[in-house]
């Protein structure tokens, strides 16, 4: 149609943009960090995400103090206001009913630092908010595909091909630097990560309303003959509950799965959570499920490509690290690549991420071997773990350090591997000398073969994700 003489006299509208200094596949927890991390170093960021509606998952709702403390210094802080989170003060760990109690660790400034318990869905929709309103920042709804675009001559990845949302036509964008943060169920990352992810249990989630917290604003893990179950508050009325079930679940269809949750998970938990999770179980049409993954780290050493957050490296979900490193790896790309004018000067980005694995290992290799680690032995699936998980909750119970050390390590705060390897065996050795404690002298010959076998089983748990660490 012609126009009025007036609009055909205009000149003739700008071809969108398709060439950006970074682009960043996935808006969730770190991919929104990093874009406006990188935009306020003056960097032209495009941010793509499949789905800018609000997730609706069971994931990322407890975020530990260090990832608040990486939060703030990536000034994002305000991004935990104005939705109900939740103050997290530290944990509460029930074993056969008896609980102790692992406040979070007095800090450098002298204060305990405090998690936050949210909804995953509202938080992301904060740092989206974040991002948005970050100068530099494009933000596009669009599916990424799996073939990024290379440079057939140097291997270098040049761009993304994304399919933007209500439409059938693939398009193109050009980035000197590409960042792939699209998360646990990464489609891109076999093209470049030949590690596997390996799942051996799942978290199924229930939402408890009202439910009566045995001890308010802390976590609560308890501990049975059963693998672990965890609640924490996600907002006022809200309570999560998610009970990890290794192997192969039980049947939803047949209500096999109802009937394990009420029978056998139910009688395990503290009396007061009981009606709260029994409603929940029984209201539920279809109890929501996500594989517990691990997935060790793998050097970026792609030209022009960095792989981030849960595409690159996972840990079991039990310590509610994922958001903490994820935030702290925003910190320190953002650092690396301050003084990094060209992100086109390849051999210098490669080096920067050179640096970036190995100093992130202070604090990744912790939560992720303490992650794996403090799983075995909460699931106790063989007599030597038991043996393990008893040990551990008495080393607990003896306070002060022993309690001190594993939850600062723990919640992000204090990044010391050979403080975890010290406690890890101090505790072996505290079980074995409590397996000896609790058992007739009679059978004392019987113990001494055994605490071979449990200190064995000690080494099995812990030496392979520490090797895993060091690649
Ligand atoms: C059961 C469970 C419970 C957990 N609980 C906690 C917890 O309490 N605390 C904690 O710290 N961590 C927890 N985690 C881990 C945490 O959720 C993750 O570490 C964190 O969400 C990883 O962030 P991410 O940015 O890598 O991925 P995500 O936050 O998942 O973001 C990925 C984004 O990429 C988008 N995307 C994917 N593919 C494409 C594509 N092709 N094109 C465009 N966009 C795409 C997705 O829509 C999504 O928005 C839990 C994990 C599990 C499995």
């Amino acid at each position: 149609m012609v126009g009025t003489p007036e609009l055909r006299d205009l000149p003739p509208p700008p071809p969108p943009k398709r060439s950006f200094d970074v682009a960043i596949i996935g808006a969730g927890i770190v991919g929104n960090a990093l874009a406006v991390a990188l935009a306020k170093q003056g960097r032209d960021v495009l941010l793509l995400e499949r789905d800018l509606s609000e997730p609706n998952r069971i994931v990322g709702e407890l975020l530990q103090p260090g990832g608040v403390r990486a939060l703030r210094e990536l000034g994002l802080e305000g991004c935990l206001d104005g939705f109900d989170a939740v103050p997290c003060l530290g944990y509460q760990v029930t074993y056969h009913g008896e609980p102790v109690h692992i406040p979070y660790a007095v800090a450098e400034d002298g204060k305990r630092p405090q998690g936050r318990s949210f909804h995953h869905g509202k938080f992301i929709q904060k740092l989206r908010a974040a991002s948005k309103a970050t100068k530099g920042v494009t933000i596009v709804e669009a599916t990424v595909s799996k073939n990024l675009i290379k440079n057939a001559a140097s291997g270098h990845i040049i761009g993304v091909r994304c399919t933007p949302k209500g439409t059938k036509q693939e398009i193109s964008y050009f980035a000197s630097l590409t960042f792939v943060a699209d998360g646990c169920k990464s489609n891109i990352r076999s093209d470049f990560i030949p590690k596997q992810v390996q799942v051996k249990s799942h978290f199924f989630g229930l939402e408890l309303i009202d439910a009566k917290m045995p001890l308010k604003n802390h976590g609560i893990v308890v501990l049975s003959d059963r693998a672990p179950v965890l609640l924490y508050q996600i907002g006022t009325h809200e309570t999560r509950a998610l009970v990890d079930i290794q192997g192969k679940p039980p049947s939803q269809t047949d209500g096999s799965l109802k009937a394990y949750m009420l029978g056998a998970v139910l009688p395990t938990l503290p009396e007061e959570i009981r009606p709260s999770f029994r409603k929940a179980v029984e209201d539920s049409k279809s109890i929501r499920s996500m594989p517990n993954s691990w997935l060790p780290p793998t050097m970026n050493q792609t030209p022009g490509l960095v792989l981030v957050g849960d595409s690159m490296n996972m840990r079991h979900p039990l310590t509610g690290g994922g958001m903490t490193v994820a935030f702290n790896d925003a910190v320190l790309i953002r650092d690396l690549l301050a003084d990094v004018e060209d992100l086109n000067d390849t051999d210098l980005v490669l080096e920067k991420l050179f640096d970036f694995h190995w100093r992130r290992r202070k604090l990744t290799s912790v939560v992720n071997i303490l992650a794996q680690a403090l799983y075995a032995l909460f699931a106790a699936n063989d007599p030597n773990l038991r043996v393990l998980q008893k040990g551990c909750f008495a080393y607990f119970q003896l306070g002060g350090n022993c309690v001190d050390h594993p939850v600062g390590l723990l919640s992000g705060m204090l990044r010391n591997p050979l403080v975890l390897y010290y406690h890890f065996f101090a505790v072996a050795f505290y079980s074995i000398w409590i397996m000896y404690k609790t058992t007739s002298p009679l059978l004392w010959p019987v113990c001494f073969f055994r605490s071979f076998a449990v200190f064995y089983t000690a080494c099995v748990v812990i030496l392979p994700y520490i090797w895993s660490e060091q690649q």
